[in-house]
């Protein structure tokens, strides 16, 4: 395994390490992209995971401390990539005899039944996962404000009074998810404009650079589904229910109701609502971990987050079809 749970401190630079060596294992159907550079000039990391001429997009990392997601995205990558090599492998040597023969367990039959869907859902989708949209908040609930290089950022960030641990924002302070230009967007602060964040113009370029069928973005805390948008139609919202509820049905996580889409006295601009509105097409956003979890986030939750968001996607894929 390239991408491993037990290390301790996840870095950015092992992110992109890790992402690299992804890539040249799995160089038939992954592709590594920068998209963008953050304000503190980290990139903006795009691994492109399948043949299909569908595009899906996975977004993580989104919060900056919110930190079990973008491992848990890379770890998927890698058993989704794995298990197509292994499959495709299978499928050559199956043709010259009957295969079914050669099972001799159940573990092998769940094996096999895993990866035909991750084979077929890899050969109809291309799926752009982005596993840390935010890299420069990832290194500041890691390590702290020093780990900014620019000054001016460093201290733009210690103004704001907030613990590194239960950092949100980017490098400059912005919460990304309040940066897209949706209709719920309200300005927070003066001068606050939205689409202003280098992180939201990376995922927004990448929406309008391919033809989507749909978008997830992984959160945490909640084990929660925010799937209701109250500006769009009730067609659509009957669409996104009937996903959440699939997608429940995979995870035991909840959906939220619709009248706690937007907090009270908070605004919206989320990556789903931008998504939603322009594009019209299905858009969750996935909340993982339980909601009493503390922040700086137990490496612990690792290994359950991944085991619900490998079929998460799985699922989501087999719905937007
Ligand atoms: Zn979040």
């Amino acid at each position: 395994m390239i991408v491993d749970f037990k290390e301790e401190n996840y870095s950015y630079e092992k992110i992109i390490g890790d992402s690299y060596s992804l890539a040249n294992k799995y160089s038939e159907i992954l592709k590594y992209v920068t998209v963008g550079k953050s304000h503190d000039n980290r990139d903006i990391l795009l691994l492109k995971l399948g043949v299909g001429k569908q595009h899906m997009v996975c977004c993580g990392g989104v919060h900056a401390r919110e930190n079990i997601n973008p491992i848990v995205m890379l770890r998927i990558i890698e058993d989704y990539a794995e298990f197509y090599y292994k499959h495709k492998k299978q499928k050559q040597e199956f043709k010259k005899k009957d295969h079914y023969q050669k099972i001799r367990d159940n573990d092998e039959y769940e094996d096999l039944l895993y990866g035909t869907c991750i084979y077929e859902i890899l050969q109809t989708f291309t799926i752009l996962f982005l596993p840390l949209l935010n890299p420069d908040g990832y290194v500041i609930s890691l390590y702290g404000f020093e780990a900014i290089e620019n000054p001016e950022l460093r201290e733009i960030c210690k103004a704001k009074h907030e613990s590194s641990a239960e950092w949100k924002y980017n490098a400059r302070a912005v919460d990304i998810n309040r940066n897209f230009p949706s209709i719920l967007y309200r300005s927070k602060e003066p001068g606050d404009y939205a689409g202003s964040e280098n992180e939201t113009k990376a995922l927004i370029s990448i929406f309008h650079d391919y033809r989507t069928k749909g978008f997830l973005d992984f959160h945490s805390r909640g084990k929660q589904i925010y799937y209701h948008r109250k500006v769009m139609s009730e067609a659509y919202n009957m669409k996104q229910k009937e996903i959440a509820l699939r997608l429940a049905g995979v995870t035991n996580y909840v959906l939220n109701p619709p009248e706690i889409e937007v907090d009270a006295g908070d605004t919206g601009g989320n990556t789903v609502h931008y998504y939603s509105e322009r594009f019209k097409k299905p858009a969750l956003t996935i909340e993982t971990i339980e909601d009493d979890a503390e922040f700086p986030l137990d490496i612990r939750y690792r290994e359950t987050t991944y085991h619900e968001l490998k079929m998460v996607i799985l699922e989501f894929g087999s719905r937007i079809i």
